[in-house]
């Protein structure tokens, strides 16, 4: 069956409040219900936790009329170690990392409200409060599946006694992406994440979100598409290599649509494949090299400068697999280059089909007929891959040919986007306040 159209009825699954507990794409509410409307302002600041990199933010937010938005950001570290420990380890980390930021910015004497980008798939009562529902991509400590991680970083940030923060709201990183991009173009509605992970979000009518009492307005649904096909529905499409991937991985069996296609995967598939074309004598004289017989060497990374202009590619991957200890002919960086091609391409196209599944959503909502929308675009798959972006394009428009569809790239969205959430927030309790 059409892929667009078996997405679709996941998310129909996941929206509806009979099937939602056992299905797998989980459609989650995010209690994100208005995009900014430009006269929040103030002093922000949010954590965004879950990408390739952790980063604090201070964001100022001025409502002069033109949007403008300052920032301050400062990215740490998180250890391997720490990824994999204990939760509490983890969000003393986190804690420790915000008091070094305030400190160096002189603030940590103010009180100030801070959003949290906390990119894993959570289950939301409100706003402020976010239990996490299993942890996805490199991250697995222990202690905080089924727990809020409001609390957990509270109680961190208490132990420490030294500053207070004010935490209004935790949102993903699609959400934050929508909102970034919402900010400049009112018409966005759709947060895309093709990075470390891949992900998106939307607005959906309340009508439509089951789980939910109302049926006014609308609310940004976090939609957790990598985990389309963990329950079996997309066992025709996987092959031998993607089983390979998901059984050496952190979690067996979860994330199946994210592992055929995020960056975390992509350059481990395309060293499978060679590996298996090596031993078939397809490749490099039938010879291995214990650099490519090691997991995780060959580098998401590497695909985008093989896949550059043809001749740049081409050295590209001589030297990448000369790197790995091989000695390549020609004809086996040609090769590389078409395994590299195909891997992506695939990853692009099956994005396509669940986007158009979301995009047929919206449109239908609004029982319009020719559908405008804009969709905010981040991740590193999407930004730095030479090829990935126009491919996704262009399948886009080639499914929804009657739909005007506009991607439009978010600078630091997931980040930012936390403190215009928080910013939101911020100014509706003001006015109930009132
Ligand atoms: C997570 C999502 C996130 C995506 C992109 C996935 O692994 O489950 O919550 O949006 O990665 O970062
Ligand atoms: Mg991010």
């Amino acid at each position: 069956m059409d892929l667009s159209i078996r997405f679709r009825r996941e998310m129909d699954k996941g929206l509806c409040r009979d099937t939602n507990p056992t299905a797998a794409v989980k459609m989650l509410p995010t209690f994100v219900r208005s995009t900014p409307d430009g006269t929040e302002q103030g002093e922000f600041l949010a954590l965004d936790l879950g990408g390739s990199n952790f980063r604090v933010l201070l964001v100022k937010v001025m409502a002069n009329g033109k949007q403008e938005v300052e920032m301050e950001n400062q990215i740490y570290a998180i250890p391997e170690h720490l990824m994999r420990g204990s939760g509490s380890q983890l969000f003393d980390h986190i804690a420790d990392c915000l008091a070094n930021f305030l400190e160096k910015l002189g603030i940590k004497e103010k009180k100030l409200p801070l959003g949290f980008t906390f990119s894993f798939p959570c289950q939301q009562t409100k706003l402020d409060e976010s239990v996490l529902v299993s942890w996805t991509k490199s991250f697995k400590s222990s202690g905080v599946e089924g727990k809020d991680v409001v609390s957990l970083l509270r109680k961190s940030i208490k132990k420490r006694g030294d500053f207070d923060v004010d935490i209004l709201a935790v949102i993903n990183d699609t959400v934050g992406t929508m909102m970034t991009c919402g900010y400049d173009d009112h018409h966005c509605e759709i947060g895309l994440i093709v990075g470390t992970g891949t992900n998106a979000c939307y607005m959906e009518h309340m009508r439509n979100l089951d789980l939910l009492d109302g049926d006014e307005g609308r609310m940004c649904v976090n939609t957790e598409w990598g985990a389309f096909g963990d329950d079996g529905s997309l066992e025709d499409l996987r092959t031998g290599i993607d089983r390979e991937i998901d059984a050496g991985s952190l979690n067996p069996g979860k994330q199946l649509f994210e592992k055929m296609v995020s960056g975390l995967y992509m350059g481990e598939l395309v060293r499978l494949i060679l590996l298996r074309m090596t031993k078939e004598q397809l490749l490099f004289q039938g010879k291995t090299t214990p650099q490519l017989l090691t997991t995780g060497s060959f580098n998401t990374s590497h695909i985008f400068a093989i896949e550059n202009d043809k001749l740049e590619g081409l050295a590209s991957a001589q030297q990448v697999l000369q790197g790995l200890g091989l000695d390549p002919s020609v004809e086996d960086c040609r090769t590389t280059r078409r395994v590299c091609q195909i891997v992506s391409t695939r990853a692009a196209h099956l994005c396509a089909a669940t986007l158009v599944a979301v995009l047929r959503q919206i449109r239908d909502n609004k029982a319009a007929e020719k559908l405008r929308t804009t969709i905010g675009v981040d991740g590193s798959v999407y930004k730095n891959h030479p090829e990935f972006s126009r491919r996704l394009h262009k399948m886009v428009r080639r499914l929804v040919p009657d739909c005007d569809v506009r991607f439009l790239q978010s600078q630091c969205g997931s980040g930012k986007g936390a403190a215009m959430v928080t910013a939101v927030a911020y100014r509706l309790a003001a006015q109930h306040a009132e």
